[in-house]
């Protein structure tokens, strides 16, 4: 995450809460290739990914709800918070994989090409978010995490 940030398990909060941003995303993508590459919307793998995407999305949202009820109850904020950083980080590699597929060759051209997308964004996320799996913890360690102290799995 840029800037500074306070506790991990509150930086983990916020991140999740980037289950809101990737639904608005979803949508402008949508609009975006209705625009501009109609054609991918009839494909039946991309229809299935993108009800898939957006179940997934709805789910993180809720985990979420879930975890700030804790919060607010002064309940440990987990293992809802470890859960929703582990769907974010790989919803948002989704997302901007899908992207990509939905919007043809156009959508990876940068800022400032010809032909560019949404003045480039997408392909700059489709770049940015392979740190979604590293920052505000790596995956590997947010699974220990959570086989640890959610599923307390035995240790050897
Ligand atoms: C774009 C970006 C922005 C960032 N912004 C900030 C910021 O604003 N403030 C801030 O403080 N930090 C920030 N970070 C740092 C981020 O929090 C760390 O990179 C992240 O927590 C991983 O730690 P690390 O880099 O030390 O990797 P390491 O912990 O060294 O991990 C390296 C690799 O080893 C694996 N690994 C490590 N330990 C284990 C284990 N016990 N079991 C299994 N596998 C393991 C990891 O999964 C990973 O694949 C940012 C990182 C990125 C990429």
């Amino acid at each position: 995450m840029a800037g500074g940030h306070g506790h991990p398990g509150q930086e983990r909060v916020g991140t999740a809460g980037l289950a809101i941003t990737l639904g608005n995303d979803l949508r402008s993508i949508i609009n975006a290739a209705r625009a501009t590459n109609p054609g991918a919307l009839d494909d039946p793998g991309i229809r299935e990914r993108i009800a898939r995407t957006w179940t997934q999305i709805e789910l993180t949202k809720l985990l979420n709800y879930r975890a700030l009820t804790k919060i607010l109850k002064k309940q440990k904020n987990w293992p809802e918070v470890p859960l929703a950083k582990l769907q974010w980080s790989h919803l948002a590699q989704d997302l901007a994989e899908l992207a990509i597929d939905m919007l043809g060759p156009n959508g990876l051209i940068l800022r400032g090409g010809e032909g560019a997308i949404d003045g480039g964004s997408w392909a700059r996320l489709y770049s940015f978010q392979r740190y979604t799996t590293i920052g505000a913890g790596a995956t590997e360690v947010q699974k220990n995490i959570i086989a640890d102290k959610a599923i307390k799995l035995p240790r050897k």
